[in-house]
């Protein structure tokens, strides 16, 4: 892993407590910064190392993060409330082995379980496989505290305007309550019960994708198993035990 000293582009609000941050990656870095979807970059402020999924298409030559403070994060809650446009942050080339293979000429369905900011590596590979497949469909479930607090609302919504025949996003809350009682709440074994009961049918779908908390990953990529999805389909990522929605 190879760091370098990148400057802080842009800073966009995602939510109250998310912030996209991008970076400048000078055009003789390109390469070495090249990433699949779902790949994450580290930064190392003063010290500290921490890690945060790219999540925009590696097509598009534009390195963004997407952090979500947690209470009382020391790394987070400083990029997410006090870090600057033109700051410069020791940032290292991307990494990791969240990603899925590239199907372009297939029909295929893929399917995402994700809360918080566990959507930042899926919103990568989303735009990514919007861009080069034309015939997936891709369902996102996707677990908020309420709607104020999804990350990429507006860019999710214009996805789905742009590809409505591809783009298929399900939002659950936490703490707010909707008309359709399968989409409060997290989803633990008996939701994901229902979900294939009413949502999904299970056996069209070729890529499974968990990205969140701990236990949300434990619980989901067990019963995606269970459901006849072979590990080798699966695929997770564990930010941290402690990420809240
Ligand atoms: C591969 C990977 C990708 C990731 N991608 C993203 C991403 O895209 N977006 C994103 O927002 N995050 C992402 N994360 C998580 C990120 O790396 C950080 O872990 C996160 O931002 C918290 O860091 P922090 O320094 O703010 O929190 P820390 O200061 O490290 O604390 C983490 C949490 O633990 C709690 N805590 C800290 N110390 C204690 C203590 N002594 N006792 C009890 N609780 C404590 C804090 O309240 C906080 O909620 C990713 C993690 C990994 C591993």
């Amino acid at each position: 892993m190879k760091f370098n000293l990148l400057t802080v582009k842009e800073i966009v609000k995602l939510t109250a407590d998310a912030v996209q941050i991008s970076f400048d990656v000078p055009e003789e870095l390109h390469e070495e910064y090249n990433f699949l979807p779902g790949q994450y970059i580290t930064l190392n402020i003063n010290g500290e190392r921490r890690d945060y999924s790219l999540c925009e298409s590696p097509n598009d030559k534009k390195w963004s993060i997407g952090v979500k403070s947690q209470p009382n994060g020391k790394i987070s809650s400083y990029l997410a409330n006090e870090l600057k446009v033109g700051d410069q942050l020791e940032v290292s080339t991307p990494s990791g082995r969240f990603t899925i293979p590239t199907k372009p000429n297939e029909k295929r369905t893929l399917l995402a379980f994700t809360a918080g900011s566990g959507i930042t590596p899926i919103m990568s590979m989303l735009e990514f496989t919007l861009q080069t497949e034309e015939w997936v469909n891709f369902h996102i479930f996707y677990v908020n505290r309420d709607e104020n607090s999804i990350m990429f609302k507006e860019r999710l919504t214009e996805l789905k305007q742009k590809y409505p025949n591809n783009v298929f996003i399900h939002h659950f809350y936490t703490r707010q309550d909707q008309e359709n009682f399968i989409y409060n709440g997290r989803i633990d074994e008996k939701k994901f019960d229902l979900i294939l009961n009413q949502i999904i049918d299970i056996n069209e779908v070729d890529e499974a994708m968990v990205c969140g908390p701990e236990q949300m990953i434990l619980t989901l990529a067990k019963k995606i198993n269970e459901a006849g999805i072979i590990e080798k389909h699966i695929h997770f990522e564990m930010f941290n035990p402690s990420v809240k929605t």
